[in-house]
């Protein structure tokens, strides 16, 4: 996968134009001494400017998926729970259901949602857990630490 790109005068390569605003195909006109394309033709539009490497070439590099805003946020989700997760063993987490009590901090399997912590009591039967994919408020008994 060597990027050596060798141009011709009169060859057809893409590149980006700016009348067109995308990547057109162009004509070489002249090329610089390295071999690549100096100026080019957009052949849908005619323009004759210089040539620039269409944005394109970043796929070469590891592929970063840009995310969207809900993906960020969702990224940012994760990354928040498994700081929180850092160190805390699963081995005791309780089964998740709607008889299940639970008290502050305690690690819940719920069959949905996954793994998740319970982070507050809200109301005696409704606690706000933290799961991978962000807090949800469930309903369960809570037991002993809930005191008005
Ligand atoms: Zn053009």
């Amino acid at each position: 996968m060597t990027e050596t790109i060798i141009h011709e005068v009169g060859a057809e390569i893409d590149a980006r134009c700016a009348k067109c605003k995308a990547i057109t195909k162009h004509i070489v006109l002249s090329l610089k001494k390295d071999e690549k394309a100096k100026t080019v033709r957009c052949e849908p539009c005619g323009y004759e400017h210089a040539y620039r490497q269409p944005r394109v070439k970043k796929s070469t590099k590891p592929a970063v998926p840009k995310l969207t805003a809900a993906e960020k946020k969702q990224a940012k989700i994760n990354a928040e729970f498994d700081l929180m997760m850092e160190g805390v063993s699963t081995d005791n987490s309780i089964s998740y259901n709607m008889t299940t009590s639970f008290k502050l901090d305690d690690i819940v399997d719920h069959p949905v949602f996954g793994t998740g912590k319970v982070e507050e009591l809200i109301t005696p039967d409704k606690a706000l857990i933290h799961f991978r994919d962000g807090r949800k408020t469930l309903v369960c008994v809570i037991s002993t630490e809930f005191e008005e």
